[in-house]
């Protein structure tokens, strides 16, 4: 069984991953693993908006971190892509982001649900004390639909974040998912199938099997990654996920190159 590309892997410039990015190759190479892409949080136009991501002057090293790994790594295909935050107001930055290097792909991730929190965390879950769920999920959804409508992603990461720490609304939330699932599908755009989820409190992949399944419906491109922090967690829980997109019906996943997708057999 060929395990397929993981397309979200950090690196030590966002403050809260360990390894460099020779170590995230080897382990990559180690499993069997033929093609891994970088993907790591990307800077905001203000350096101290948060703790957690590369500084703006940090950008240019990234991106030469992982061209030296390319070069390291021959026998590896390795890509260059970006985590990119998406917050309504912040469009002329992410243009800005995606114009300055030749990406391979951009993710567009929504952790944030107000300019201050993002809902994944843990030094902010109180926050979700006292919060109806319903209207966290319904703000989060509303943003990620917003993102995927902007034209910026080619890939949107994990997206039901919410569940992390284990909090799902009542009633139930299709609604939400529907109207993004309509977004990805009018813009062409792919998910991605995390498997970080399952190290967290909610114990499953980001999407959940029925999301999958609605996503597959409607013939939306997937992509799968580890969200790696460290070497040890490239290519994490592949199998699983390999196996819950075939239980939805996908028969392929797709990769990227310079922002052109390349579908794939999933095999
Ligand atoms: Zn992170
Ligand atoms: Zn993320």
């Amino acid at each position: 069984m060929a395990l397929p590309a993981d397309y979200h892997i950090h690196t030590p410039l966002c403050r809260h991953a360990t390894g460099e990015p020779a170590e995230y190759a080897a382990q990559a190479l180690k499993i069997g693993l033929a093609e891994i892409g970088f993907s790591d949080h990307s800077p905001m136009q203000q350096d101290d908006f948060d703790d957690w991501r590369m500084r703006f002057g940090q950008l240019d090293e990234y991106v030469e971190k992982v061209r030296q790994a390319q070069r390291d790594f021959p026998q590896l295909q390795i890509k260059l892509g970006l985590e990119v935050d998406y917050l309504p107001g912040q469009e002329e930055w992410i243009r800005s982001l995606a114009e300055r290097h030749s990406w391979d792909y951009l993710i567009g991730s929504v952790h944030y649900v107000t300019d201050r929190w993002a809902v994944d965390n843990p030094a902010q879950v109180s926050n979700w004390k006292g919060r109806d769920p319903l209207d966290i999920w319904s703000t989060y959804f509303e943003r990620l639909t917003r993102a995927t409508l902007s034209g910026f992603f080619d890939i949107i990461g994990h997206p039901d974040l919410p569940k992390k720490f284990g909090a799902f609304p009542q009633p139930d939330y299709a609604p939400f998912i529907e109207r993004f699932l309509e977004a990805a599908q009018a813009k062409d755009v792919a998910v991605e199938l995390n498997t970080g989820g399952l190290r967290k409190d909610c114990h499953e992949i980001y999407p959940g099997p029925e999301f999958i399944q609605l996503m597959c419906h409607r013939a939306i491109p997937i992509t799968f990654g580890s969200d790696a922090h460290a070497p040890g967690e490239v290519g994490l829980n592949f199998p699983e996920a390999m196996q819950l997109a075939r239980q939805a019906g996908y028969t392929q996943y797709c990769r990227f190159h310079q922002r052109r997708r390349e579908p794939t057999p999933l095999q």
